[in-house]
């Protein structure tokens, strides 16, 4: 068995009446991408809230390569390596490609006073950034504003801010979204290939994407857990079917 990087021991969260997760227990493994998948209103990202440090359980607990995170801040569990693609609103449009990899380097290495001022082109930056920039297949974009660049090129550059922190785990709150057949088509390989080097937590509507891309599934209906295992598996389930695949 691999290596456990990020595991969720029975976590609770309830919003007033409404239990938004429930006892959710998994785990994410080294070399892996585990989707998590479910209908509007599951409760995923509400479990992602709770993974990156926005939003605290009410009982239960996340630990990070066997650290307790559940007490910690976003930016205290980012430095510990929990990673999160950054929303495409978050990157700064008449920046290029580079600075904005290493904006979000200085931001979460706790530099934040100097977000505002120029970037610093030392190598402990840029390093880094190019080095994720790779991995994303965007070095040759790496000038370019990203006011210039296509919608999936954008998701490449969240992925790629996550990445030059030299995260262990990787969360995903749908990636795909809003991309064509093409962008999705590229950024399910470019994945395909990180998560030998980084596991992901996916989140994911797109169908095709999960099936080719999740090595485990788990399947949240109501806040729980109500399946888990390989694709074919999940493929199969008559619950998952009837839940989600609209059977
Ligand atoms: P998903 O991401 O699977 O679509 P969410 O996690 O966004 O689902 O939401 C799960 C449930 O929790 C929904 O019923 C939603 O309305 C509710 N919810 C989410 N955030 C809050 C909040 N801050 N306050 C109250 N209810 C919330
Ligand atoms: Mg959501």
């Amino acid at each position: 068995m691999s290596e456990i990087l990020l595991s969720l021991d029975n976590l609770n969260k309830s919003f007033g009446a409404l239990r938004a997760t429930q006892d959710v227990s998994l785990d994410l493994r080294a070399g892996e991408i585990h989707a998590l998948i479910g209908p509007n209103g599951a409760g995923k990202s509400t479990l992602i809230g709770q993974i990156a440090g926005n939003l605290r359980p009410d009982t239960g607990s996340i630990q990070l390569v066997g650290q307790e995170l559940t007490s910690m801040s976003v930016a205290q569990r980012a430095r510990l390596g929990l990673g999160r693609s950054f929303q495409v609103s978050s990157l700064a449009e008449p920046l290029s490609v580079m600075r904005n990899v290493m904006v979000a380097v200085q931001a979460l290495q706790g530099h934040s006073f100097r977000f505002w001022k120029p970037v610093n082109h030392d190598r402990s930056l840029l390093e880094p950034a190019y080095e994720a920039l790779e991995r994303m297949q965007l070095t040759h974009r790496a000038w370019t504003p990203v006011s210039e660049l296509s919608h999936g090129e954008r998701r490449q550059v969240e992925v790629a801010c996550a990445l030059a922190l030299k995260p262990r785990a990787l969360l995903l709150d749908e990636p795909m979204a809003g991309l064509g057949p093409e962008g999705s088509a590229h950024l399910t390989e470019l994945l395909e290939t990180l998560k030998l080097e980084v596991p992901i937590l996916l989140i994911e509507h797109d169908m095709e994407a999960v099936f080719r891309l999740a090595d485990r599934i788990s399947v949240l209906v109501a806040g729980a857990v109500i399946a888990h295992g390989d694709s074919a598996t999940i493929r199969q389930d008559p619950r998952v079917r009837e839940a989600y695949l609209g059977d």
